[in-house]
Parts: C-alpha cells; structure tokens; sequence
C-alpha cells in the first residue's frame, strides 16, 4: 500500500502522509492528544511523547510536503512567518544575509526590525543575479529568495543564483519562497536551493481558512537544526490545522492548474486592453524572465497571481476593485476563491512611495489572486470592472 517516490504529483499529494488507523480509516483521525503514554519510564509506547515536540497529524503533513516538494524532510510551523523566523533564529550572531528586494512585507520586517536585533544583517538588491557576486560577505551565511515576487511577479533565477553562492563557500544557505506558485509549480530544491518554504496559508491549504507555515530541506544538518528550533521555540500548528492543510493539500494540483489556466487568459485579455498599462504575469512572453520561467515552472504556467497598472490613477484602481462582482477585496491570496487588492494602499501601505514605487508598486497597480470559479465568468467580471473603472 502507498505511492512510491516515482509516482507523479497527483499521486504523492493524495497518498503521502496518508495513514490509516488500526480501524482501517481511510481518512486519519484528528489527534488532539497533548501527550502520548510511555511502557516505562523515558520509553514511549509508540513514536510520540508530547504535541510539541511531534503529533501524528504534524507529522504526516510533514511526509506530505516533503513528498510533494521531492525533498528527505517537511517541518510545520505555526504561520509562514514563524516558518522564517526560525530560518532566521538558526543562523549565528553576527551572520548576514543578502536578500531579493522585494520581499513579502512580514519577512522584510522580521529582517529590518528582528533579525537584527540578534544580530543578524541583511543587505537587499532588486536585481540579485547581477548583484550577488559583489554582495556576498565573509560572513554571509543566507540568501533569501522570493520568487515570484509580490506584487510584481519577479522571476529569479534559482539555480543560477545557487550557483554563484556556493561558488564562494558551500556554506551558503539558499532559501526560496515558493508561495506564490506552490510545490505544483516549481519545485526549488531541484534547482540546487537548500530550503524551500511556504506561507501554507495560501495555496496549500487552499481554502482560506487556516494560517500555517512549511518547509521543506534535503540537508540532514539544516533539518536537525530546524526541528530542534521548531520545538525549542514551539511555533507549531495544531492538530486540527495540520488535518485541514493536508485535506486542502489534496487538490492542490487540480487548484493550482486551474488557477494558472484562467489567470493566463486573463493576463492575455488585460495585455491587450487599452485601460491597462502594464500587465506583471510570468505566464506571458514579454515577461522580462520568460526563459526561466519556462525552466523553473511546471509547463512554463504563469500561476494564479498577476499584477497590473489600469489607466487613471489610484481612482480608477479604487472604481475597479470595488466593482467587482465574483473577485472579493481583501488582502491573502491563494484561496479557491478570487481576491483582488491595491498594494499601495493596501498591503504595500507601510512602505514610502519613492521605495516601493522603485520596485513597481504604483499607486493603479490592482493585484489579482485568481481563483477556480468558471474561466468565463471571471474573465466578464474583470471586463466589466475595468468599464466601471473609467466611469
Ligand atoms: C503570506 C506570505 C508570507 C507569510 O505567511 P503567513 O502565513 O501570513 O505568516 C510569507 N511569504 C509570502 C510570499 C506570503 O505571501
């Protein structure tokens, strides 16, 4: 019984970490134990002692991720960003850190206003394969990758970028972000990173209804590390949320294609519009790192998420996101159903216009997380918000 390694994504997402009970369950029973019996003293009954440290729900979530993720080990965490946190914590005093420039609002926090605090510096750079080389420090110890990047859909180069770090010591770890895509999508570790993570909360869950971070590495030392942080510091999910993200994890390739489906004609019908100026979707052609976007995705699909600029200003962009009939206001992404934000005032606020307008966040540029309702009827709910927008 159960996959085998070679079994395609479909396959892994619905077997691995798939264990049955000794009624036969098909599906497994939420475990809400806090704590597991022992035969004697120091000799637990069977491979669990207490929640924290690990639950039979955490730990076939775990098996999961790191089926899908073709990675030894997956580590669960309370949220993504205590999944950073703890990437961050693992590193000495006095290390550094070289960082794409924009990264997920909460991780540039945790590296400006915590990391350093412990003595942890970073160095951020838009253009981190041209830049990399120079940045690299004899205390360098972290790279930090989001890809794509949001909300302007950035692509980096993972292998490339892994190349150049472990060209100057081998003992440069490097990170990936892969939220934005999900395991369907890409892959990181394949390229050569040696962690990559996930805001659960969005595509991997699915459902909007569970905050969750993973991890997922196939370096025994960076694992045995990572999980005695993960129970030093106890940010862990519960047993309940660990069943909720493995249950919405199941889908997670018919959801992720489906999304990126849509999402490519919606980027192909927004690209063409005269009320656009400026359409950011990795699934296009004139996206500026088209080429490694057709090495580093599943099928060079662009994903659910794409950013663009609507002609009028921040007026136009306000009419059009609240003249939405299916696509939701609301911050997050990745759920199945559609959402749509304005950056600049919304999750990109906190951030001074010069700086974040540098990176592409103007104040029309609409988000989109593309959802798995019917293609057409998103495509005719976005047609008729961008005739409201210019009333
Ligand atoms: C949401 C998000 C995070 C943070 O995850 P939480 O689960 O909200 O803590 C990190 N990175 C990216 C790219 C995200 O979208």
């Amino acid at each position: 019984m159960g996959y085998l390694p070679s079994d395609s994504f479909a396959t892994k997402a619905i077997h691995a970490g798939a264990h049955s009970d000794e009624h036969g369950s098909v599906i497994e029973p939420i475990s809400l134990s806090t704590t597991f019996r022992q035969s004697s003293p120091a000799v637990p009954i069977g491979e669990y002692e207490y929640s924290r440290s690990q639950n039979p729900n955490r730990k076939n979530l775990e098996d999961a991720i790191a089926a899908l993720e073709n990675a030894k080990y997956g580590l669960a965490f309370s949220s993504g960003s205590a999944t950073t946190a703890v990437i961050l914590q693992s590193l000495p005093q006095g290390s550094h850190v070289v960082s794409i420039g924009d990264v997920y609002g909460g991780t540039h926090r945790y590296f400006t206003a915590v990391a350093n605090t412990h003595g942890v510096e970073t160095t951020f750079t838009n253009n981190l394969v041209e830049d990399l080389p120079n940045l690299i420090k004899e205390n360098t110890k972290l790279v930090w990758i989001e890809s794509p990047t949001n909300p302007t859909l950035k692509v980096t180069d993972i292998e490339y970028v892994t190349k150049i770090a472990k060209g100057v010591t081998k003992d440069i770890v490097v990170v990936v972000d892969n939220t934005f895509l999900s395991p369907y999508l890409s892959n990181p570790l394949n390229f050569g990173a040696d962690i990559v993570i996930h805001s659960a909360t969005k595509y991997i869950n699915g459902h909007s209804d569970v905050v969750m971070g993973v991890l997922a590495t196939n370096n025994d030392a960076l694992y045995e590390r990572l999980k005695y942080l993960q129970n030093a510091v106890g940010a862990i999910p519960s047993p309940f949320d660990c069943w909720m993200t493995h249950r919405g994890l199941k889908t997670l390739h018919l959801r992720s294609k489906q999304s990126s489906i849509t999402a490519q004609k919606i980027a192909e019908f927004l690209a063409q519009s005269e009320d656009v100026i400026l359409v950011n979707y990795p699934g296009l052609p004139t996206h500026e790192n088209y080429e490694v976007v057709k090495k580093q995705h599943r099928g060079g699909m662009g994903g659910g998420m794409i950013s663009f600029r609507v002609k009028g200003g921040a007026v136009s962009a306000a009419k059009f996101s609240s003249s939405t009939r299916l696509f939701a206001l609301a911050e997050s992404l990745g759920g199945v159903e559609s959402l749509l934000e304005v950056p600049a005032v919304m999750t990109h606020g906190g951030i001074p216009k010069e700086q974040r307008e540098q990176s592409g966040v103007f104040d029309d540029l609409i988000r989109l997380s593309v959802g798995i309702e019917d293609t057409d009827d998103l495509l005719e709910d976005i047609k008729q918000a961008l005739l409201a927008s210019k009333q």
